[in-house]
């Protein structure tokens, strides 16, 4: 409870005065609820003795009537604040965990899966809410309940009959810890179970056209069901604690009923209480029931609810590797970057990728990166987009090494068109607006034009307004890569990466692109990864990456002058048209 109160103890000193106003407001109601029976107790004592006249008849109608509505418009007034003060917090939690979110580098997303950080954001922090909503509700209100409901059969009716009957709760609250205790456990597995099963959803609604493509439905039905029955498997264990709770409980609560009553009637029989007096100790006997019952569902959800906050704070405590100094250096022009003794192994790999790699770009060069797939071409190229440190050697620019100038003014200085495109559930101009979002609309039609995207708008419904469907559903593989090299382009950016981002064009596309890029990009660098060789062939030098290093590196005439991976490559591909 402490862990709960200490994790979201900002929120609550941000809203102290709405916490006091609903503290006062529970306890009202705990003290409303308890006097419908003083009230009758009193009633038939009044009666019993012949007291009963129209004055106090009617005094205790219009009390029976008062009271409920009087708890029902605190209750009323209670549960709106309540509930707008759990909706703030879950609010406040999502946007701080979605915002440290964007600020984790690659590393992090390497090491936890999405479903794990979705279920993080879900399941675990509407627990987080709930509970904090709870303790105050269910603490203050249940124990606001059991101190005067005890400490009116204490102190105005007996407090040797209250000693007799409730001796016994201490009983039932030691077993109700215990199991407490042994369930949190699997409240933890079952969180990990439930993140890997909101994993696996995801995979196959992101997956679904691979999944039919290959007659897969059956298969992937089947882990699903796996996941589903292990999640369920995971719940049976924290079901059959609760199972034995419930019983037990009730023949403890049984035995305190029959305390109150057998020596209840005892003490009217020796004179000692009333029988109006035994009808409201009863009565509050029953009325623990609910309240201690209730004290163990809060204990329940502050458990899930500590479980679910550590796994909230696991993230939230996550550092970038990938971070800014105080003093790190804004940069907004390059002269010279230099790649020395480059070598780069991804976090959770065992060998690097790239191996002692050297090389420079001067600003406006193009520079041409071949070589067979899986040679760590793109790997190289990112470096340049501060996705990780690299392991060992350096990236200079400008003599000063990569990681002291700010993430953000690196990752401006470039327009990376990646293999795996991104797109977005937005229009086309929304989704190419994204690399620049204040660019005129004349910038948006000349990055159509040099993509060579502007022939493609007659096919589409509506132009650059047609919506583009989820991952790009509604554009062709060659429309997709069109439409994020425009939006590379329209951020006029100092280096332009092309990482295999011509694949799916055909060869006179291409060739436009590569035209435009000529023209238009004088006097700007660009760094094109590619397969034809026809992509890369007026580049300044061109560099051939096998398993990791440089193997040849020249001009496209000097690498055919030369017995290597680039002659014979490209002899095979001039054979093949
Ligand atoms: P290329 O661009 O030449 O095809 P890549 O740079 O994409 O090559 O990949 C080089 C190697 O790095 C491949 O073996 C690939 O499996 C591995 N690799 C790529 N991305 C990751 C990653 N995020 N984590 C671990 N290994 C990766």
């Amino acid at each position: 409870m402490a862990n709960i109160l200490s994790k979201i103890g900002w929120f609550i000193k941000e809203r102290w005065k709405t916490y006091v106003f609903m503290l006062f407001l529970l306890l009202s109601i705990a003290a409303i609820s308890l006097s419908p029976a003083y009230v009758l107790g009193k009633a038939i004592d009044t009666i019993v003795s012949g007291k009963l006249n129209q004055a106090s008849l009617f005094m205790l109608v219009f009390l029976l009537i008062l009271l409920p509505v009087t708890r029902y418009s605190i209750s009323f007034l209670y549960n709106h604040l309540s509930h707008k003060t759990a909706q703030t917090l879950s609010f406040k939690l999502r946007q701080k965990y979605l915002s440290h979110l964007f600020e984790m580098d690659s590393q992090f997303y390497e090491k936890y899966q999405k479903g794990d950080l979705i279920s993080r954001v879900t399941a675990d922090l509407d627990a987080i809410t709930q509970a904090a909503t709870s303790l105050l509700e269910g603490i203050i209100f249940n124990v606001g309940v059991i101190i005067f409901a005890i400490g009116v059969m204490g102190f105005s009716i007996s407090w040797k009959l209250t000693l007799i009957s409730i001796t016994i709760m201490p009983i039932g609250l030691t077993i109700l810890n215990i199991i407490r205790h042994k369930k949190r456990k699997y409240i933890k597995i079952h969180r990990e179970i439930y993140a890997d099963m909101t994993e696996k959803v995801l995979e196959s609604v992101e997956g679904q056209k691979a999944i039919r493509a290959y007659v897969q439905e059956d298969n992937d039905l089947v882990k699903q069901y796996e996941a589903i029955d292990k999640d369920i498997e995971s719940w049976r264990y924290i079901v059959k604690y609760e199972n034995w709770f419930n019983p037990l409980f009730e023949i403890i609560y049984g035995i305190a009923y029959i305390l109150a009553f057998g020596f209840g009637i005892y003490f009217i029989i020796q004179q000692e209480l009333t029988l109006g007096e035994l009808i409201i100790f009863v009565s509050y006997v029953g009325m623990l029931f609910g309240p201690i019952i209730s004290i163990s569902t809060i204990f329940t959800q502050i458990n899930n609810a500590t479980i679910s906050i550590d796994r909230f704070d696991e993230i939230m405590k996550q550092e970038p590797v990938v971070h800014d100094e105080n003093d790190s250096k804004p940069i907004i022009h390059f002269n010279e970057i230099h790649f020395k003794n480059v070598t780069f192994k991804y976090p959770f790999d065992k060998a690097p990728v790239i191996k002692n790699i050297s090389f420079s770009i001067q600003n406006g060069q193009t520079i041409g990166i071949v070589g067979p797939t899986g040679a760590g071409k793109s790997t190289l190229i990112r470096q340049l987009l501060r996705e990780f440190n690299v392991t060992d050697g350096q990236v200079y620019i400008d003599g000063i090494s990569i990681e002291d100038y700010k993430i953000e003014d690196i990752r401006n200085l470039v327009g990376y068109v990646p293999q795996a495109h991104m797109l977005f559930k937005r229009s086309v101009d929304e989704n190419i607006m994204i690399g620049n979002p204040q660019a005129p609309h004349e910038a948006l039609d000349k990055a159509v034009k040099l993509a060579d995207f502007e022939k493609d708008l007659q096919f589409l419904q509506d132009g650059l307004n047609t919506m583009v469907g989820e991952a790009g559903a509604t554009l062709s593989g060659g429309q997709k890569q069109r439409l994020s090299i425009a939006r590379a382009l329209i951020k006029d950016p100092e280096i332009l990466i092309l990482d295999d981002s011509l694949s799916a064009v055909d060869a006179k596309t291409e060739d436009t692109i590569i035209e435009h890029l000529k023209a238009f990009r004088k006097g700007k660098t660009n760094i094109i990864v590619a397969h034809r060789f026809s992509a890369v062939r007026d580049a300044d030098i061109i560099l051939v990456l096998e398993a990791g290093k440089i193997t040849q590196r020249g001009t496209h005439d000097e690498l055919l002058r030369e017995d290597g991976w680039y002659k014979h490559q490209y002899i095979h591909q001039m054979t093949m048209r």
